[in-house]
């Protein structure tokens, strides 16, 4: 995009200075038409965002266009990767101590600036505009969407809301309630879908552009009308009813006490309406406050916990074609995954009907995705069915997704000698089988690694990369290299049973079925984790894993962990014996003929539950650490947040740990243990945390 957006400034011989040069973070000009561009270039990094300087050189291009007031003014973006991906995040820190009502007026009044010049303001947007760079182009009369643009204010996952306007500017511009949802939830509206809400005034490919920027300041293009919504929605009482279920709904998803920010976004839509000045500044003292709340402090932390696994995915992953072996659950989603993020691959299985579904499901997946038909097509054309394995003697990488017995795959790697390229790695996708064993029925054990992918593999982000003993480093980079590219977080581990995430899950797993053997409901034990900011309670997430696999993977873990575990519940064993595995099967602990369950429960809590929930998962990451699987707290937070959802505004479970006090949680355990059993002993680990 940057060179084509270059080409297009120069044929519009913009007077860009040497070779379209950059002067701060803006390349500016006026063309022939006497049409100021404003062309978004950040220093230094490949991605726009709307740092105090980009807002600080904005005031001064604006300034001139003032007193030389051109034809149009353009905003658009000089990045490949979009227009803006929203505020510096890293100036948050500084700005939740004082004077962030302050720097936030600035930003106001620049924006505010841009709103009242005389002249037609068009923002062109290609690629995501968010949160802040959302709010610079609700700032202009008119925004162009090119093919594949997203709008979107994800500032409540950082437990805020807009801070920058766009709380009464996006109101005040579509469907009020529709604006609403958007602030609310943090869903993107892809380029149609903004185009029929009336965020975009037009939709064109790139090529285009020029034209349409001359047709809006001609004149020939009418502004975004509101509908009838929007004035019934001025009044108080009407907004007062709609705020009202705004609240119920969000509360079912994001409860007041963890997320604030929503419910500080309904007040201030409910109190100010229509009155933007008094919203304004109601905003801007709004979005300091929840600046300073531990869940921003905590969400904010989750999102640098994100780039630093993001970090250890860079590099040259060296690895054009993939092939998977075994199109089943697991599989097919590795292999579309893979084909979507532009990798050419071949998929084997023993059963042609696999393969067949492997594809159906591939183009659900890139409808799910909001892949353009032509991006669904190329990545399903990169998708190959090869019952014959053919793939194998060209592939880069080969993953094993074939079912979890070591027989099964000691065959597969048999059949897999001397076939391999030269510097092909193989990895296995096994869940709960020891990478050292599996090593010792590899071609080659030292390019020989795991590669655990969780279940949806197109929704979850992280990837657990097992270094086995054997594996060689660049081997490990490799992978992580490759998470990176097919856009996965690596958690680079050590072998070791479970791994880092399946070893913390499965005791919260086991514990609740040890409470419904004790006679605790399962509705009571779900709301306990729920109310603790678990995504779901860990009976409906073992039903949604699958009985059968959790069952196996406990079996495994009490089998190879030097550690007690609880017993295995009887309950359980009856149900995997029954067939009742859980969703798959319509069936588990919950009926799922409908759906997901919701289970409710208003009553109090039992004492304790939660704890003998949540804090054998923390004892077991502190094994972890202690025992070198993991490398770092950090990158237990994030690989627990991003795998399983761990309660985001808590920081991750070692954050929560030391928030609540390493000597607490210590003697909290140990009153379990003596209560409970030796599962509960505290690990020795802890001495050294902290
Ligand atoms: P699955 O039973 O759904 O699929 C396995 C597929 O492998 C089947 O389609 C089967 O026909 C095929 N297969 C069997 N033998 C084969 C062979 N010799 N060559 C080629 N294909 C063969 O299993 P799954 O749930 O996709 O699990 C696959 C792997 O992923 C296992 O190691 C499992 O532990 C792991 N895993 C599963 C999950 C999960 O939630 N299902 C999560 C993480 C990891």
């Amino acid at each position: 995009m940057t060179g084509e957006v270059l080409t297009f400034l120069s044929e519009k011989k913009l007077e860009l200075g040497p070779a379209g040069a950059r002067i701060g973070n803006w390349r500016t000009g006026r063309d022939e038409a006497g049409i100021l561009w404003l062309v978004l270039d950040k220093a230094d990094t490949n991605t726009n965002t709307i740092s105090e300087d980009v807002i600080r050189e904005l005031d001064a291009h604006i300034r001139s266009a003032e007193s030389d007031l051109p034809k149009a003014l353009v905003i658009r973006s000089a990045k490949k990767t979009g227009f803006a991906a929203g505020a510096d995040i890293t100036s948050f820190e500084a700005m939740s101590g004082s004077g962030a009502a302050e720097l936030l007026q600035q930003g106001h009044d620049v924006l505010d600036r841009i709103e009242a010049l005389s002249c037609p303001t068009i923002c062109i947007v290609h690629g995501p505009a968010l949160g802040a760079g959302f709010e610079l182009a609700l700032a202009c009369d008119y925004r162009i969407a090119v093919d594949g643009a997203t709008f979107a204010f994800p500032e409540v996952q950082l437990g805020l809301h807009p801070g920058l306007g766009g709380t009464f500017r996006l109101p005040s511009l579509i469907d009020p309630t529709e604006a609403m949802t958007m602030m609310l939830t943090g869903k993107k509206a892809y380029t149609k879908r903004a185009k029929t809400l009336g965020i975009a005034e037009l939709v064109v490919e790139e090529r285009h552009v020029a034209s349409a920027v001359c047709d809006v300041a001609d004149g020939n293009v009418e502004k975004t009308r509101q509908g009838l919504k929007a004035r019934a929605l001025e009044f108080d009482q009407a907004r007062s009813l709609v705020a009202r279920t705004m609240r119920r709904e969000t509360e079912k998803k994001a409860p007041k006490e963890h997320y604030p920010a929503p419910y500080a976004l309904i007040d201030l839509w409910e109190e100010h309406g229509t009155d933007e000045k008094k919203m304004q500044v109601a905003e801007i003292r709004s979005f300091a406050d929840l600046l300073k709340t531990d869940t921003s402090k905590n969400l904010r932390r989750v999102f640098f916990l994100r780039q630093s696994l993001k970090d250890a995915a860079r590099g040259d992953d060296h690895i054009a074609h993939v092939h998977v072996i075994g199109a089943g659950a697991m599989g097919a989603e590795i292999a579309t995954v893979c084909a979507i993020k532009s990798k050419q691959v071949t998929l084997s299985d023993l059963e042609i009907n696999a393969l067949g579904n492997a594809i159906k499901l591939a183009a659900k997946i890139c409808k799910a995705k909001h892949l353009s038909d032509i991006e669904s097509r190329d990545a399903l054309d990169r998708l190959m069915p090869d019952p014959n394995g053919y793939g194998i003697a060209q592939a880069d990488l080969i993953i094993e997704a074939a079912p979890e017995r070591v027989d099964i795959k000691e065959e597969i790697y048999a059949g897999l000698k001397g076939k391999m390229k030269k510097d092909a790695i193989l990895a296995s996708n096994t869940s709960s089988l020891s990478i050292d064993l599996l090593a010792t029925y590899a071609p080659l054990n030292s390019s020989f690694a795991g590669l655990h992918f969780f279940n949806p593999v197109s929704k979850i982000d992280v990837v657990e990369v097992i270094k086995g003993k054997a594996t060689d480093s660049q081997t490990a980079k490799r992978l992580a290299a490759f998470c990176g590219t097919i856009g996965k977080l690596p958690a680079q581990v050590r072998d070791y049973p479970g791994f880092l995430v399946n070893r913390a899950l499965t005791p919260y797993l086991m514990e609740a079925m040890v409470l419904m053997d004790e006679g605790v409901s399962k509705e009571v034990i779900d709301t306990a984790a729920l109310r603790f900011g678990m995504p779901m309670g860990p009976v409906t997430l073992a039903d949604q894993v699958g009985l059968d696999i959790g069952l196996h993977v406990a079996e495994s873990l009490a089998d190879n962990l030097d550690k007690p575990m609880a017993k295995i519940s009887e309950t359980l064993c009856r149900k995997v014996e029954s067939g009742e595995v859980g969703k798959k099967s319509g069936k588990g602990f919950y009926d799922w003929s409908e759906g997901t369950p919701h289970p409710t429960f208003d009553g109090e809590l039992p004492p304790n539950l939660t704890d003998r929930l949540i804090l054998p998962m923390i004892n077991a990451c502190v094994e972890v650490l202690r025992k070198g699987i993991a490398e770092s707290e950090n990158q237990v937070d994030g690989t627990m947040i991003f795998a399983t959802g761990w309660a985001p505004f808590r920081g991750g479970p070692m954050h929560y740990a030391h928030n609540r006090g390493i000597s607490e949680i210590i003697s909290r355990l140990k009153e379990l243990e003596a209560a409970h059993g030796p599962r509960f002993a505290p690990d020795v680990g802890w001495n050294t945390i902290g």
